[in-house]
Order: structure tokens, then sequence, then C-alpha cells
């Protein structure tokens, strides 16, 4: 075929858009959104150091990859398609058949079904355990078997704070894996303890503004490698438009994270002292569980309130129905407030044993707090106290 464009016919220039290459030194200030599945290698490089199919790798992708790596003090990092398939991705790239894990009742009810339920088919066992109970640890290790414990740091929903300190004491002496799902304490927080394996759910406070799906995986550059390979077959690749614009959420993630973490304190402490509330659980009362521990490992307690109507109250579900601003919906970290009953969304798969031992019930209740006044807030749920 010519090289001289202007003889093609219509049909093939439409095929073949024309080329704008900008100037050298003329630079446009934030990098283009490379949305295209494939790109043609040069003969001047190896292919491996080069971009050749965006399943594998994505020069878009590869920027949002290492802002986050940057953020959470990782050698690297790899984005996929969602915060569960970073979850399944991870624990499939790692585990073998036959070998065996360590986790805890206190997940993400997805998380739990896949680890319970999903695993098992592909021979990989798990022993449940509680996280409020680490000295049971070591007495469920399979010697030669238990590869890796995986927890979750505050849990979704009712947030229990793990003493990752403790778990990787017991994770390095046991040469185990030590990987964590840090969606609920974002990605800046954490950074200075010894994790094999961070996940983050991006979908959450990382893009923020509740418009994107995504999941992320760091590490250092060897166990991300691992995972990188298996990503290019498991297939939960992210699209590059999603990717740009997480990266741009993240410009004011620390603005957000921050003023959600105020307004949940105000928030919180309103609810304590609530007379139609029974029970608050936030990492930055005093009267949560774990509270010593929630302020010697977090900087900033989050945006996750989980509480507790009386009894005597209409139930969850309904309080969520009477709410106007707030919204009754699954998900949390976005710029608005969210809430939903704990037991219809993340206690359905339990038994009435470990709904107890976990909080949650009728009465339970799981609010994200947005960047909305927190007054406006506070009026807000007093349409559901005041609800029969
Ligand atoms: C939401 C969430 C996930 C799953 O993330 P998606 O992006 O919805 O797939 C995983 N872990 C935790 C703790 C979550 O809150």
């Amino acid at each position: 075929m010519t090289e001289n464009k202007s003889d093609w016919g219509i049909n093939t220039k439409l095929n073949h858009p024309r080329e704008v290459k900008l100037l050298p030194g003329n630079k446009p200030i934030l990098q283009p959104i490379y949305q295209t599945a494939k790109f043609s290698p040069s003969e001047d490089y190896p292919y491996s150091e080069q971009f050749i199919y965006s399943r594998i790798s994505n020069p878009t992708l590869r920027q949002l990859e290492l802002t986050l790596a940057d953020l959470q003090k990782k050698e690297d990092c790899i984005v996929l398609a969602s915060g569960i398939a970073a979850v399944s991705g991870t624990l499939l790239a790692l585990l073998r058949a036959g070998e065996h894990m360590i986790t805890f009742r206190e997940l993400y009810k997805p998380a739990r079904v896949f680890i319970r339920d999903f695993l098992p088919r592909y021979n990989i066992e798990s022993t449940f355990l509680s996280l409020k109970n680490l000295s049971e640890i070591e007495r469920q290790i399979r010697p030669g078997l238990t590869k890796l414990i995986y927890f979750e740091s505050p849990s979704n929903p009712n947030l229990t704070v793990a003493d990752i300190t403790e778990l990787s004491r017991i994770a390095k002496k046991f040469n185990l894996l030590l990987v964590m799902d840090g969606t609920f304490g974002g990605p800046h927080q954490h950074t200075e303890f010894n994790i094999d394996v961070v996940i983050h759910s991006l979908t959450k406070y990382a893009n923020g503004h509740g418009d994107i799906i995504a999941g992320s995986v760091a590490g250092n550059k060897e166990l991300v490698k691992k995972i990188k390979e298996f990503a290019g077959y498991f297939g939960a690749t992210l699209d590059p438009h999603a990717a740009n614009q997480i990266t741009r959420g993240l410009k004011t993630y620390n603005l957000r994270y921050q003023r959600q973490s105020q307004s949940a304190l105000e928030i919180a402490r309103q609810l304590q002292n609530h007379p139609k509330v029974k029970n608050v659980i936030y990492p930055g009362l005093e009267s949560h569980p774990e509270y010593k521990l929630s302020q010697s490992q977090m900087k900033d307690n989050g945006g996750i309130i989980a509480f507790e109507l009386k009894e005597d109250t209409i139930d969850a579900q309904k309080f969520c129905h009477r709410l106007k601003m707030i919204q009754f919906t699954a998900s949390l970290g976005s710029t608005e407030t969210l809430i939903c009953p704990t037991l219809l969304f993340f206690g359905l798969d339990l038994n009435e044993n470990e709904r107890n031992e976990m909080g949650i019930n009728n009465h339970s209740l799981r609010l994200s707090v947005g960047l909305e006044d927190p007054k406006d807030i506070l009026d807000d749920l007093e349409n559901g106290f005041s609800a029969r």
C-alpha cells in the first residue's frame, strides 16, 4: 500500500485517522489517556520492554499503578477491574492445590464467600478464626501446607481492628505470606507495617466518586510480578479511561479522607449519645473495643461508622428507607453519604451464632460518611430515628 495517504479511499482514511504530533518539548500537562487495546512495537527495543496489548499493560494503567505504589510505600502495584478481582486474583496467584490458608470470619462478604465456597473447588482449604483471638492461629497452622494469612483491618462491616504487629510476627515466624485488604483504612494508612501484599478496592476511597469499579494489589516487585503474570490469564483488566478517572480522584484523596474522618467522628459522638442507639462502633471513639490499637495503627479514623438501633425501634431496613438525603445502597467511601442494613447486605450467609459474634442483626447499620455538611447528615438520620 502506498505511503501517500492522500491517495487512500475515504473508508481507509476513516479507519486510519490522521496522527497529530506535538513538537519536541511541547508537552500536555496531563498525560493523555491511552484508550487503545493494542500497540505496535518498535524494532529498536526489546519487545518485552514495550507496550503490546492492554490486557497485559497500558501506560494509563501503569501511571495509576506507580502512583498507588508511591502512596502505599510499596515497590510495585497492579490494578485490576474490581476489588474482588484483586482478592480472588491474588489468592489464586499465590496458592496452589493442596495448600491451606488462615483467615477470619470478619471479612467483606464476597471475599468470605470466595474463600469459603469457591477456593475448595481448587483444593485450597481455609480455616476461619476470629480477629479478636489471634492466639488461635499457631494451633491452626498445618506444617508445610499453610502458606498465607488473609485479613482485613478495619473489617467490613463492623470495623474490627486487627493487631497487625502480632499478625506480622506470626507470619514471619512460620514463613507465611501476610495479605491484607486495607480498603476501609485507605491506601495512605498502615504503610509502616510489614505486610507482604496489600489489596484495596479502588471503588471506595481511592476513586472516591462512586462511579468506577476497580481494585489494586501492592507489594514487593517479586510478588507483584507473580500476581501480574497470573492476571494476564485471569483477564480482569481495568479500562484505561477508568484508570484515568481514578488517577484524577486520587488528587483529592487525602483531603477527602481527612474531611470524611472529621465529620465521621462528630457524627459517631452524636450517635453515641442518641436515646435510640444501642451501640456505636467507630475506631475514633474510646468505646471502640480495640481503641488503643486503632489509635496506634491508624493516622485517620476513616469515614465509616457501624451502629445498632435499640430493639424497640424500627428495623434497620425501614430506617434506611425513611432517610431523604442519605442514600440506601451498597458501597462506601463516596462523596455522598451512604447507608445499608448490615444483615441484608453482609450477613445472610452466616448462621445465628456467627451473626451474634459479629454483631450483625436486624437493627445494625453501616454508615459511610460523605462530604456533605455534618449537620445535614445528622438531621437526615433523625428522619430515621423519628419514624415508626
Ligand atoms: C468493596 C470491598 C471489596 C470489593 O471491592 P469491589 O471493588 O466492589 O469489587 C473488597 N474488600 C472490601 C473490604 C470492600 O469494602
